[in-house]
């Protein structure tokens, strides 16, 4: 039997082994990840989530040269190897090479965290002729993600197995108002869907989940005036911005035995404001 190019003769036994105990399986010990834009804000909240869920080797991607931050988790976490690589997830041979020297030093990569990305800052689209913008735009959070998961899949491929999770946003569902922000609305809806198809192509060896978190009190939105920042508070049922801390379990789930069914899915961390 044949479904989406998978020979479903070839799956693997229908139900992994199990630990018995429900808390064990959200251990990362002795996996290996890599994280992309780890170096501050959300990414850097993920890397320290899963250090200590007992991640033995960890690889940051970011371009910002943010060696303090790196070295901050290295000292909290002396067990753990954790490599940091200057990679703009903009250039896709940069990307390639990176995720190639990674595997070589990892030998094998578990779970890769797809998350590096900016904000659109320009406003309304119909007040703009910034083409430049809009392709910086679409260049990182939507190729950049692309780039990456072209590349693990063929490691997860290999391997067998493999968790990929993007951050996508609850912009990749809605339309946020009053900061109009086209560009970053349709990559973020780009990536939720190169998601759930990717899940399909390759259900027979990875997962391929999304988190889309709402509005997370990080540096990405620095720029937005505060009354504008007020009136999104006013839009989101909890009444507040998130801190990334509270997206780490979404994060921890997506990437641990505990999901070894979930694929195609998005976890929305948004104070309900997708509900609305
Ligand atoms: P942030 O600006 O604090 O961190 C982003 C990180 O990505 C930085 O370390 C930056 O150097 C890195 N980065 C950016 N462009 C890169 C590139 N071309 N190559 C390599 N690294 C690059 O932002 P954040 O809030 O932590 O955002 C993380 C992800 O979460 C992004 O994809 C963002 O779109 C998404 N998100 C954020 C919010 C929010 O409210 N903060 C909401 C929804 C989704």
């Amino acid at each position: 039997v044949s479904i989406c190019n998978t020979d479903i003769g070839s799956l693997p036994a229908p139900f992994p082994q199990l630990s018995s105990n429900i808390l064990d399986l959200f251990l990362l010990t002795n996996k290996h990840a890599v994280i992309t834009g780890g170096a501050r804000g959300i990414g850097y909240v993920i890397s320290e989530a899963y250090l200590q869920a007992g991640i033995s080797k960890l690889a940051i991607i970011d371009y910002s040269n943010n060696e303090p931050a790196i070295n901050r988790l290295r000292e909290q976490f002396p067990k753990s190897s954790i490599n940091y690589y200057d990679c703009d997830v903009r250039k896709a041979e940069q990307v390639k090479n990176v995720i190639e020297t990674i595997h070589k030093e990892f030998e094998t990569i578990d779970i890769f965290v797809a998350n590096a990305g900016i904000a659109w800052t320009s406003g309304p689209l119909i007040d703009q002729d910034n083409d430049d913008e809009w392709h910086n735009v679409m260049n990182v959070d939507l190729n950049g993600v692309y780039y990456c998961a072209k590349n693990i899949g063929k490691i997860f491929r290999q391997q067998g197995k493999g968790s990929l999770i993007m951050t996508a946003s609850m912009s990749a569902h809605i339309v946020n108002v009053p900061q109009l922000q086209a560009a970053y609305n349709v990559a973020k809806a780009g990536v939720l869907h190169l998601s759930k198809s990717l899940a399909i192509e390759w259900a027979a060896f990875a997962r391929v989940n999304t988190v889309s978190p709402g509005y997370i009190a990080t540096e990405l939105s620095d720029f937005v005036p505060d009354d504008i920042k007020n009136s999104w508070y006013a839009l989101t049922p909890k009444g507040r911005q998130g801190a990334p801390r509270e997206l780490c379990g979404a994060y921890l789930y997506l990437a641990s035995d505990a999901a070894t069914f979930t694929t195609g899915s998005d976890i929305k961390v948004d104070g309900g404001y997708c509900s609305v």
